[in-house]
């Protein structure tokens, strides 16, 4: 079962979130047929997502990391809620980009260093909090690094990885996000400085050791203290009720065009690829409703 894990300094200075994840990523692999750098990227991105949300107060509460660069992979696209799952996808999911020299996916020229990272806060208020910043890299970690520097100005280390095997299995995921907290010394903020110059191989360390024992160890300059523990999985919300009221949405000649020229709709989930079909009768149905 992957795992999310919350700690704090003993100084409340830094706050750690860090997760294994080689499940969740192995799914979405599977789910949506990635090629090994769609498989790096959005193993990452989705990663980072459910990182990013560990602090959302709501299990309603909903953040959205989108990437669009100007490689292959058109965007990438991911939702984490506030219980610990985690959807997304790729808009080419099967391109194919040449792996690095030492044999790695590339996931960098998957995405394109050139684009934009766009966060999406939604806590159920009027309207959502929408923030972006240029992508550095296209390698997602230090993209959203950048995005805390520039935009929220919170000094922050993140770390992602998604390893492959042979076979191009996930064989390790994982990350880690480290932040300084309000009101940090200087002092305290130079430990921070100097772990990022050296920052730990995260899925290297997964291979052979607990999250726990990563964090006692690779981290021992913070003192982390675990405040807790949870799962996260990847799993779609959609559902037949939530399609409908996309539907309803659409003009009525929209929907009388699928009627005269389908005889009906079938509408595919972006996030799981899930099927829901419409005949005549129940779109007509929908035009009622809309009146
Ligand atoms: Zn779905």
């Amino acid at each position: 079962m992957d795992q999310i894990l919350r700690a704090i300094d003993k100084n409340y200075s830094f706050r750690l979130f860090f997760i294994q994840s080689d499940n969740l990523v192995e799914e979405a692999k599977q789910i949506h047929g990635l090629s090994r750098s769609a498989t790096v990227a959005l193993g990452r991105l989705l990663t980072a997502n459910l990182l990013l949300a560990a602090d959302l107060k709501n299990t309603e509460d909903r953040l959205t990391l989108q990437m669009r660069g100007n490689g292959p992979s058109g965007f990438l696209v991911t939702t984490a809620d506030g219980s610990g799952h985690v959807k997304g996808y790729a808009d080419q999911p099967e391109a194919k980009v040449a792996d690095k020299k030492n044999g790695e996916p590339d996931a960098g020229a998957y995405v394109g260093k050139e684009g934009t990272f766009v966060l999406i806060r939604d806590y159920g208020m009027k309207e959502p909090y929408t923030a972006h910043s240029p992508l550095v890299t296209g390698e997602i970690a230090e993209d959203i690094a950048a995005y805390y520097y520039q935009t929220e100005k919170i000094p922050t280390a993140i770390s992602l990885g998604v390893q492959l095997n042979e076979d191009d299995s996930v064989k390790t995921a994982g990350g880690f996000f480290l932040q300084a907290m309000p009101g940090v010394s200087e002092e305290e903020l130079g430990k921070l400085e100097d772990f990022i110059k050296t920052l730990p191989d995260i899925t290297a360390l997964l291979e052979v050791h607990t999250p726990e024992e990563i964090i006692r160890t690779a981290f021992a300059a913070f003192e982390m203290d675990i405040l807790d523990t949870s799962d996260v999985s990847y799993r779609c919300d959609c559902s037949r009720e939530k399609v409908e009221d996309a539907l309803t949405s659409l003009h009525k000649d929209e929907i009388e065009t699928m009627i005269k020229e389908d005889g009906g709709a079938e509408v595919v989930c972006h996030f799981c690829n899930k099927k829901y079909a419409f005949s005549e009768t129940d779109l007509r149905q929908i035009i009622e409703n809309r009146n």
